[in-house]
């Protein structure tokens, strides 16, 4: 019979440890926050990497790792590290390479957020960031020896007007100055872009977009050389910034479906596109795929496989009509996100841009007629359909 201590001790370590010895068809979920070591040893060998092992939840666990190495191979790169969220990935990209005084060169076409760190803070504790357009190489080269900016920070397509980054030029052009390529992705995936092989140094990604790709997961990701990666790692950790467990299994289910479903968002945003192209009600439209582009050619060049489903486009009329049109889509939601499998829109000028000031967004070319629409996996015809709707709904 048992004692009410044995009740005591049994419920605590009856039943532990049922590892199988053969591998899960699927990765499981280690929903755990620490780890047991056979012997100091054991610690130590951990600790140094000697031997493979978990220690706890903020160093990294099994699923953070599955995750990791998924990415660095479809990234072609040396290694990986979670992060909590794009940011949290683009900061440890950042800082922990950046030399004593020394500052950033980054490109003027900038999410919202980013733009937001880097002035409060690295700009506002120090750190000189110089702001250029990417797109113009010899002014970049000029930012980059006036400065002595030891990092170069560019997206490879940009939020939210999709314009092209020449990444083999910037990797040149930063190499000759001494400085380290950094590229935001988020928007390219590595089925559109493998950053590292044109010689970027470190690839971030915001993981709750196209990789995790259902709008359920908040999380980010750097890659690059493992000493680069190992530096940045150790940042993250210190600082509390690491990918948690459940993310990082939701994140990898995302990714493998990743090719299946660029396939079809790359699709349906070539035809929302060239439907958009022909509507009276619509002044310009943004994407690559359409021959009036400005890196038309280049984006053929870099992205055979298609820039994705970022769609932006201007409405004529302004700040009331876009309302009325948002109002006239029935299956098109208003989303802030993006990169899910449903298609949904946002106004950029108060969401993924609301941190920067209305004369910096016009002279990017973000106006008040400004829209960004992120193609799911639906059929076209229904998009088409629903956007159509809106337009009737201007009448
Ligand atoms: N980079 C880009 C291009 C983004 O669009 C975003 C978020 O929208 C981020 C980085 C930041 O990612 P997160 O929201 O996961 O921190």
């Amino acid at each position: 019979m048992s004692t009410a201590s044995d009740i005591d001790t049994l419920a605590v370590h009856a039943g532990r440890l049922a590892v199988p010895t053969n591998v899960a068809s699927s990765p499981p979920l280690f929903q755990a926050s620490s780890y047991e070591f056979d012997d100091l040893d054991d610690v130590e060998a951990i600790y140094a990497g000697r031997r493979a092992g978990a220690i706890y939840g903020r160093y990294g666990g099994p699923n953070a790792t599955q995750f990791e190495d998924a990415l660095a191979a479809l990234e072609g790169a040396e290694a990986s590290v979670g992060a909590a969220s794009g940011m949290a990935a683009i900061d440890a990209a950042l800082e922990p390479h950046l030399e004593p005084g020394a500052g950033i060169v980054a490109t003027r076409e900038i999410y919202g957020g980013t733009y937001a760190l880097l002035k409060h803070d690295y700009m506002g504790r120090g750190t000189p960031v110089t702001y250029v357009d990417q797109h113009d190489l010899a002014a970049v080269e000029a930012a980059l020896a006036r400065t002595g900016a030891t990092t170069l920070y560019v997206e490879a397509l940009t939020n939210p007007l999709v314009h092209v980054a020449d990444l083999p030029g910037l990797a040149r052009i930063a190499h000759a100055a001494g400085a380290l390529l950094v590229v935001d992705a988020t928007f390219a995936t590595p089925y559109g872009i493998r950053p590292v092989e044109h010689g970027a140094d470190l690839v971030v990604h915001s993981v709750g977009k196209y990789l995790g790709g259902h709008g359920d997961v908040g999380a980010g990701v750097l890659s690059g050389r493992a000493n680069l990666i190992a530096r940045s790692r150790a940042a993250l950790v210190r600082r509390g910034a690491t990918m948690p467990h459940f993310e990082a299994w939701l994140a990898l289910r995302g990714v493998r479906t990743l090719a299946l479903r660029m396939t079809r968002i790359a699709a349906n945003a070539r035809i929302i596109a060239r439907a958009l192209a022909e509507r009276p009600e619509v002044s310009l439209v943004h994407h690559p795929s359409l021959p009036a582009h400005p890196q038309h050619a280049l984006a053929a060049r870099l992205y055979p496989e298609g820039t994705g489903g970022i769609v932006a486009f201007r409405l004529r009329g302004g700040r009331p009509v876009v309302d009325r049109f948002l109002r006239g889509l029935e299956r098109i939601a208003i989303v802030h996100s993006l990169g899910e499998v449903a298609t949904t829109i946002s106004y950029p000028v108060v969401s993924s841009h609301r941190p920067m000031r209305t004369v910096e967004c016009e002279a990017l070319g973000i106006t008040d007629e400004t829209l960004r629409i992120s193609t799911g996996i639906e059929a076209p015809d229904d998009l088409i359909a629903d956007l159509e709707r809106a337009f009737a709904s201007l009448a």
